[in-house]
């Protein structure tokens, strides 16, 4: 079978990403979290104290940053120069209030989107973000949009133990000029505020074809 795509977009804590690691699992696919290639960049950048609203600096420091995301368990991980960044570094209150300012820098997004579509190579993916059907993989047939209420997104992440400014990313990830959060065209659009884990896993499974593993 030629390997194929699987595409998850979402606002912030909507459980996309517990969807999209279980759905990997179940299919036997490589899951991949793209939120955690801009997290480490957003990490790296920090590192070196520069202002992450300062975009012209932001993307000169950038230039200079190894990103790589080598594949372990039936999941990317990511690294920073070398280093594996741990789920302390990606999920830390800095990251949390930067990372959307870094994920705005076009010339941060175009090198992230390129190394995300060379991972198509390794094999068959969930790959799930804000843009992944509508800029990295629009020609997949298989996309979908998990949503949910802002209330349930905020008490997804204090339950978390995070402090996020999650209505604050959305905007800035929705109003962004470069590839902004959209409902990718011909995304099946799942309501997760009420569903279990369980429930919204089957959802995607339920509008696979019958074709793919399951
Ligand atoms: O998925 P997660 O909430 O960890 O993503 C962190 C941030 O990374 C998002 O708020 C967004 O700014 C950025 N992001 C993005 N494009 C993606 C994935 C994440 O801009 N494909």
């Amino acid at each position: 079978m030629p390997s194929s795509v699987i595409t998850i977009d979402g606002p912030a804590a909507s459980g996309k990403s517990s969807v999209a690691r279980i759905l990997a699992q179940r299919l036997g696919y490589i899951y991949v979290n793209t939120g955690n290639m801009y997290r480490a960049m957003t990490w790296a950048v920090l590192q070196t104290g520069i202002d992450p609203n300062d975009a012209e600096t932001v993307r000169a420091t950038a230039e200079g940053i190894v990103i790589e995301s080598p594949v372990s368990e039936g999941q990317t991980q990511v690294s920073v120069n070398g280093r594996l960044l741990t789920a302390e570094d990606l999920n830390s209150d800095p990251v949390n209030r930067g990372v959307s300012l870094v994920a705005r820098v076009p010339e941060v997004r175009a090198r992230l989107v390129a190394d995300q579509r060379a991972l198509a190579e390794l094999g068959s993916l969930v790959m799930e973000g804000r843009d992944i059907g509508s800029v990295v993989f629009p020609e997949s047939p298989l996309k979908f949009y998990i949503d949910a209420s802002e209330e349930v997104r905020a008490a997804r992440r204090s339950a978390q133990g995070h402090t996020d400014q999650v209505a604050e990313r959305d905007r800035l990830d929705s109003t962004r000029k470069t590839s902004p959060l959209v409902i990718p065209e011909g995304a099946v659009v799942i309501d997760n505020s009420h569903l279990t884990l369980e429930g919204a896993v089957q959802a995607v499974l339920d509008r696979l074809p019958s074709s793919a593993p399951a």
